[in-house]
Parts: C-alpha cells; sequence; structure tokens
C-alpha cells in the first residue's frame, strides 16, 4: 500500500468544483460514462490494430448499480483498465490539473456562465460533485495486478493492489449527505435516457423480464414463459451515425420516435447531416408540423459530442431560424467552454451555421423540384420556418427564391417569379409599379376579397404572424413591386390605373354631402372620403392605410415600434361611394332624422363588413335593424 499526496496548489479543490458546477452536479455521471467508453473504445482499437495481445475483446458493456443502503453507486467497464503507475499518472498528475485548471480559470466568473461551464468535461473529478468518497479498482488489459485507489476528497489518497480478476474499471461513489438523490433508481434512469441514450457501448442498469413465446402444444391459460435479461438503457447505434444509402424513411421515423417518444405525429421530413471537412458533423435535422404560433416548441434539437448529449439549447450553434426543427446534431468541434456571445464569433461555429443553412435549403429546393405537388401540400406546416429563415437570413432568402412559395386564396401556389409574370398585365399601376394584392383572412376581408376577384384580380394567403416583416424585405429588394392588402383602400384605388370613373353628383352636391357627414361621423375614429365609384360597389367602405396597418402588426410582433408603447390610435378610411343610389338617397332626403338613421345603419354595416362592430354598437346596431324591418 501507498498513500500519497496530489499535487495541488489549491489547498482543497473540492468544495472549489462543488461550487462552481453548483447547476449541474448530474453531469458526473455523463463523465464517468464517457470515460468508461473511452476506455472499452481504446481496446477495441488496440485489439483491431493487433497491440492487445491475447485480449478477447467480445461484447464488452457497461455496467451502472445502484446499493441504497450501503450509498453507493458503481460504473464498471471492460475496457482498457489502468496499472498503478497509470492511475498516478492519469488520475493523480492528469486529471487534477485538469481540474484545477478549470477552477483557474472559471474563479473570477460570477456563476453567470454556470450553464455553459456545465457542458464542459471536467471528467473523472466530476465525481466529488456528489461524492464524498471514491475508489477506483482497475485492472489494466497488460499482464499486471489489479490496483486500488481510494480518496476521500481531500489531496490525499491511498493506493493499494487489488485481487481484481476482470479487466477493466470499477469506480464507486459513496454518495455525499447533500446528494442522496443520485440514490434514486428513477433519478439515475432519467441521468442515463438523458445523457447516455446514444452512447456507443451498451449501457446496463438493473435487468428487465421479458415475455418468451409460449412452448408449442401450450395449454390457453397456461402463462407464458419468462426470462431475466439485462435492461440496456441505450441505443448504440443511432441512425445518424449510420450512412444515408444505409436508411429507408420508415428508419428516419423510427428514430424520430426514439428521441420524441411523446411526439405521435409523424414529421413531413428530414435532412440528413454529414459533413468530414473542414469540421466534423453528423446529424439528422426534421421538420415537424408546424403551427403559426412560434413560441410552440417543445422539443428541440439536441446536441451530441460523439454521441454524448451535450445540451438541447443549440442557440448560436444553429441559425435562429432552425432552432424551430427537431433532431440531432453531433459535433466533437463545438467550443462548449465558452459563452454563447463568444460561440456566436467562432469561426467554426460560424461555418457549421452556414454549412446547416445551406443543407436545408437545398434540401427544400429538391423536395419542391421533385415533387412539387406533395411539397405546395405541406407549405403550411412549413412557411413559418422557411418565412423566418427569409426574414433573418440573407444567405437563406437568396435561396428560397427557388422554393418559397406564394399561395392565392384559391389555393394555388406560385414562385415569386411565376406570380410576377402571372400578374404583369392586370396588376401593373399606371406608374409601372407590380401591386401584389394579399389578404391576411378569408373570412374577415370577405367583402373587400369578393370586390377585387371581380376585377380578375389575382389575391394571396398570406396569414403567418411575421408576414410583414417579409413584406417589406421583398419590397425593398425587389424594385418597383409593392404589397397591398385588399382591406387598405376600395378597389378602384387598389390598383390605381388611368380611368377615371365619372361623379353622378355636381361639386355642390359633393360639397352638402361632406359637410352633413363631417357633422355625424366621428372625427376621431373615421376620416371620410368621396369616392365616385362603380354603382354596384358598396356604398360605404371601411379601410385601413396598408401603411398604418402595418406598423400596427409589426408592433404586436416586435419591431417597428415607432410610436412608443402608447399603440396607434384606431384611424380608419370611411370611403362613401358617390355614384350609389342609396348616397344618392341621403343627400335628397329631407327629414333630417331619417338622413342620420340611414348614415348610421350604412356606417354600421360598412364596420360590420370589417368587423369593427362589436358589444353595445352591435346591440344597437341589431335592434335598430329589427325596427326597421317591422
Ligand atoms: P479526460 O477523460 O478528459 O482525459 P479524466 O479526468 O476524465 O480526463 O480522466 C483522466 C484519465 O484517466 C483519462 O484520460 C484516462 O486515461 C484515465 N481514465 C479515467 N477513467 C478511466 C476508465 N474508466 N478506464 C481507464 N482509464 C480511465
Amino acid at each position: 500500500m501507498s498513500k500519497g499526496t496530489i499535487n495541488v496548489s489549491v489547498d482543497n479543490i473540492f468544495p472549489l468544483i462543488k461550487k462552481f458546477l453548483y447547476s449541474d452536479h448530474e453531469i458526473f455521471l455523463r463523465e464517468l460514462i464517457s470515460n468508461a467508453t473511452d476506455a472499452t473504445l481504446k481496446l477495441k482499437h488496440l485489439a483491431n490494430i493487433g497491440e492487445a495481445e491475447g485480449v478477447e475483446y467480445g461484447e464488452p458493456k457497461i455496467e451502472v448499480k445502484l446499493d441504497k443502503k450501503k450509498k453507493q453507486l458503481r460504473i464498471i467497464d471492460q475496457g482498457i483498465g489502468m496499472t498503478g503507475e497509470e492511475v498516478e499518472k492519469y488520475i493523480n498528475q492528469i486529471a487534477f490539473s485538469g481540474a484545477e485548471e478549470f477552477i483557474e480559470k472559471y474563479k473570477d466568473k460570477n456563476g453567470k456562465d454556470a450553464g455553459i461551464i456545465g457542458h464542459f468535461g471536467l471528467g473523472f473529478y466530476s465525481a466529488f460533485m456528489v461524492a464524498e468518497k471514491v475508489e477506483i479498482i482497475t485492472k489494466s488489459y497488460k499482464e499486471e495486478p489489479a490496483v486500488h485507489w481510494i480518496c476521500d476528497g481531500s489531496p490525499e489518497f491511498t493506493l493499494e493492489k487489488s485481487d481484481k480478476k476482470e479487466r477493466g474499471t470499477e469506480i464507486i461513489l459513496h454518495i455525499a449527505e447533500d446528494s442522496t438523490e443520485f440514490l434514486e433508481e428513477n433519478r439515475i434512469k432519467e441521468l442515463l435516457v438523458k445523457y447516455n441514450k446514444f452512447m456507443p457501448i451498451p449501457i446496463k442498469f438493473g435487468t428487465k423480464t421479458e415475455t418468451l413465446p409460449k412452448p408449442e402444444g401450450a395449454k390457453e391459460d397456461e402463462k407464458a414463459p419468462t426470462k431475466e435479461v439485462d435492461n440496456i438503457i441505450n441505443n448504440p447505434n443511432p441512425a445518424w451515425t449510420k450512412q444515408p444509402t444505409e436508411l429507408e424513411d420508415k428508419d428516419y421515423n423510427s428514430f424520430y420516435r426514439e428521441l420524441y417518444p411523446m411526439q405521435f405525429e409523424e414529421p413531413l421530413f428530414h435532412i440528413h447531416l454529414n459533413v468530414d471537412y473542414p469540421f466534423n458533423l453528423t446529424g439528422i435535422l426534421y421538420f415537424p408540423k408546424m403551427t403559426n404560433d412560434m413560441s410552440i416548441q417543445k422539443d428541440k434539437i439536441q446536441l451530441y459530442q460523439n454521441q454524448v448529449f451535450v445540451t438541447d439549447n443549440v442557440e448560436g450553434i444553429v441559425p435562429e431560424f432552425l432552432t424551430m426543427l427537431r433532431g440531432v446534431i453531433d459535433s466533437p468541434d463545438i467550443p462548449l467552454n465558452v459563452s454563447r456571445s463568444y460561440l456566436q464569433a467562432d469561426g467554426a461555429v460560424k461555418k457549421i451555421s452556414s454549412y446547416i443553412t445551406r443543407k436545408v435549403a437545398d434540401k427544400l429546393k429538391s423536395l419542391f423540384n421533385n415533387d412539387r405537388e406533395s411539397f405546395e401540400k405541406k407549405w403550411n406546416d412549413i412557411k413559418i420556418v422557411i418565412e423566418y429563415g427569409m426574414l433573418t437570413e440573407d444567405k437563406f432568402f437568396e435561396k428560397a427564391k427557388d422554393f418559397a412559395l406564394y399561395p392565392t386564396v384559391n389555393n394555388q401556389f406560385f414562385t415569386f417569379s411565376e406570380l410576377k409574370e402571372k400578374i404583369k398585365d392586370s396588376q401593373t399601376d399606371k406608374d409601372g409599379k407590380l401591386v401584389v394584392l394579399y389578404a391576411s383572412n378569408k373570412e374577415e376581408q370577405h367583402s373587400y376579397l369578393a370586390s377585387a376577384k371581380e376585377k380578375g384580380y389575382e389575391i394571396l394567403l398570406l396569414d403567418s404572424p411575421i408576414v410583414t416583416h417579409l413584406l417589406q424585405k421583398i419590397e425593398s429588394s425587389e424594385e418597383n413591386i409593392s404589397f397591398v392588402r385588399v382591406d387598405s383602400d376600395h378597389v378602384d384605388n387598389l390598383i390605381k390605373k388611368d380611368d377615371t370613373q365619372i361623379s353622378k353628383l355636381s361639386d355642390d352636391e359633393k360639397e352638402t354631402l361632406k359637410t352633413f357627414l363631417d357633422e355625424i361621423i366621428p372625427k376621431e375614429k373615421f376620416s371620410v372620403q368621396l369616392e365616385a365609384m362603380d354603382s354596384t360597389a358598396n356604398p360605404f367602405i371601411i379601410t385601413e392605410p396598408e401603411f398604418m396597418r402595418r406598423m400596427k402588426d409589426m408592433q404586436k410582433t416586435g419591431g417597428g415600434g415607432m410610436f412608443g408603447m402608447g399603440g396607434f390610435p384606431e384611424m380608419y378610411n370611411l370611403i362613401v361611394n358617390t355614384n350609389h343610389p342609396l348616397v344618392g338617397e341621403i343627400l335628397n332626403t329631407k327629414t333630417e332624422k331619417k338622413k342620420e338613421r340611414l348614415v348610421n345603419q350604412a356606417l354600421d354595416l360598412a364596420r360590420l363588413s370589417k368587423n369593427l362592430l362589436k358589444g353595445e354598437e352591435l346591440t344597437a346596431f341589431i335592434k335598430r335593424s329589427y325596427e326597421m324591418i317591422k
């Protein structure tokens, strides 16, 4: 037996480790299983290259054992093991210096980056975050006696011979008083599933009962025989580690369910990522069915490093618009011991981010080219990601020209260049500007839609919450194009052409009408405009100028807050069609009362068709209407 002092300058490193990693104690298990995995893979490598003579690699596994009574958690592997000399070197010197360096680096930080620090592998010494004493019993694959190392959390340790026969390492954690949660079977199970679900060496945690087929000739009521088998908690060969050529759609879908067992909906499609130069990255991304509500996003992309789970916060690594996707990214090249803001400035990470963007764009393009019909069917479920990407990533905006779709209210889908071609004759205004008409809600804007359709205009249905921002972006990147919502003006004004309608009213009559209307129509809500329109168009039409409405929309979805927190006044235009017979009647009616009633009724009808009549005013309107038909 030998005793020794670990050579560290910090007197007692363990309280420091605990303090600095307070938020992420649970990662100790991931670290120890990673070491066990490395030790096993090293042995495999040595066996493969013929360096480990007489070693039977077999089918090694890692076992996690819990003994609540003894307050022990053990991690046992059948890997390469260590000789006494190696324990001295790798554990007492290297592992400790790693821990010390780590503490030095983060000593001055005030917990702000604690989350990210937790992702940084502290390795073996993270065991001391949860254990008051740690033992290592290890036997090297080399012909040397096994050794037993014990350390109680002070820089002193003992090292003695052990009679362990089998090759490999057993780590025994004596769980500390303040960490007894790690003596609970469910807690350990939870950690194994979270961090180790896809690690490359099988991990056993207890046993489970498996039902075997009944023997032939068994009676109806005879119970099927059962057998106790190892409970292996991981899938050592997850889909993303395979080549795309080895996988079919159903394999991708079943991997999706493995990743998100609570998801019952199938993903719409997947993207297999696979690069080894200039950085290493594999993974599979899935497009789930998306709603217009961007905040719903329960299952997230998971980040792994060599099949070890690191985090499901991929912000900064994946461009923001793609964080709405699901799936897995595995890359050893992402530095995790840095803050998020530093991460975003990191060259390798930037490359990774733009690689992923490119792959997603390429996939969308090929889906569009290969099966446009099915792409159109999926459009409404994926558009939010694509539109958000177009808005936030210029490179994606460029690429999206090939596949971004603009659906019409009649369920036709155009690319932007197809759309331009389609409407250029009918929807170019007198100044040569191409006007793209759109609606955001077919029901609410029905009457406006109907009159625009009657004119033979093509109308898009754009209903994403961010669409206003996107339109601004398209308008500023395309020449001579403007988007106009159908309810932003009366139909003759949506696309201004040269032909002017002749008014049935004389200038004097118009003057009288205007004066009268201004008296009874509330000025703070409506600004009255007389227009000579087709006599079949509605007499009163309420519109909201495109510019005003956009500003409001943008304020709702963030950005464009020009008017501060106060919001915009509710202000609309009231277009009065001077060619409509009702307007003529209003002008010519002698009794003030009747005149007023006609105006109010017409105004309420206009408000109804714009969904503006509500509450008390709606009740009054209904009452008045009943009286009129009595
Ligand atoms: P790292 O794994 O980052 O090198 P650790 O502190 O986790 O740092 O471990 C230090 C060294 O101890 C490892 O590099 C390895 O050589 C050795 N080691 C740790 N655990 C095991 C194990 N289960 N089997 C064999 N060697 C191990």
